[in-house]
């Protein structure tokens, strides 16, 4: 069945010269790629990553440096790149940075996809890593909060891959940022912005993914949701954009409750899309909203609907593919 697509796009390809963008390729190609976010390979990164042995990735703590280790070990077999700054691709944060809230020092993790035709500018796809580690012997598994959007960006950088090195690489770079001390302050997201690998005036968008594994008491009959934060706040042609690709590919119900200017919750603010969009980048939040585990000993791993954060990790995928791939850079409203 694969050989048989794979031939059919092939064929298409050829039809249409070198311009592997035109309209007829582009919803095949990037439902192939996205279609290679697997479920199962996202249970394996969530399980490791939530498990007892990691003791809840505490800012700064021992055994959040397993989960560091897993990343760069990963992004070393997919081939990704490491910036030059930093070859084993962390970025180390020194513990007074974390204002006596760390363990010790700790890490951002970057690894990127360099873009063929606009290098120098770049998507930056986010998710924390840290959580709450541990209370009187018990571990805070953060299996939603937030191993859900670690796993899920690991999955991404492995379909970009995939993609590039079958002859679709993205037009712009894609980087891949796990950030660290997020429970404790946003503190790896605000180290980033203020030690960027590509200027901050290059960076396209931030689309930050902050819990994504569960549902929420509001959709408990309609699962298929997910909401957005942020999308419109500094760019409109952002927010189109994201609302025209689930349109066409996933499908998802897009509420925007939390998005609301005055909302009491002021998740806006919350997650790491925060210290980007306070230098005036476009962001996305990505956000299954709050539950009962939030924050709890009891947000484990077996409470994930992993096809729900596929489907939702699918829609990042294709708003990075359509922003990277896209002529125009996205565009900022005038203030
Ligand atoms: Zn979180």
């Amino acid at each position: 069945m694969q050989k048989i697509l794979l031939c059919w796009l092939a064929v298409i390809v050829i039809s249409c010269g070198p311009a592997k963008t035109d309209s007829v390729l582009t919803k095949p190609v990037m439902d192939k790629y996205a279609n290679q976010i697997k479920t199962e390979d996202l249970k394996e990164h969530l399980y490791l990553l939530a498990s007892d042995i990691l003791e809840g990735r505490e800012t700064g703590g021992k055994r959040q440096k397993m989960a560091v280790n897993y990343f760069t070990a990963y992004y070393e077999h997919l081939g990704l790149l490491a910036p030059e700054a930093y070859p084993d691709y962390t970025q180390l944060i020194p513990q007074e940075y974390f204002e006596n809230k760390s363990k010790g020092d700790s890490q951002n993790v970057l690894a990127y996809i360099k873009g063929s035709e606009f290098p120098n500018e770049v998507v930056v796809i986010s998710a924390h890593y840290d959580h709450l580690g541990m209370k009187d012997d018990e571990v805070y598994n953060g299996a939603d909060d937030n191993a859900s959007g670690s796993s899920a960006l690991m999955e991404l950088a492995e379909s970009f891959q995939m993609a590039k090195k079958q002859g679709y690489g993205p037009k712009r770079s894609i980087l891949f940022l796990h950030v660290t001390g997020e429970e404790i302050g946003l503190y790896g997201s605000k180290y980033y912005t203020e030690h960027p690998v590509f200027s901050l005036d290059s960076t396209v968008v931030d689309l930050n993914v902050d819990m994504v594994g569960r549902i929420d008491e509001k959709h408990l009959d309609k699962k298929e949701y997910i909401y957005l934060i942020g999308s419109g706040r500094i760019s409109k042609d952002l927010h189109n954009l994201t609302e025209k690709v689930n349109r066409e590919h996933t499908k998802l119900k897009l509420d925007y409750t939390y998005d609301a200017p005055n909302d009491p919750e002021n998740y806006f603010r919350r997650s790491d899309q925060y210290n980007f969009a306070i230098n005036n980048i476009p962001v996305i939040f990505f956000f299954n909203g709050s539950h009962e585990d939030y924050h709890q000993t009891s947000d484990t791993a077996d409470k994930i609907d992993f096809d729900l954060l596929a489907l939702r990790t699918r829609l990042v995928f294709l708003t990075a593919w359509e922003i990277s791939n896209r002529k125009e850079r996205i565009v900022l409203d005038a203030k």
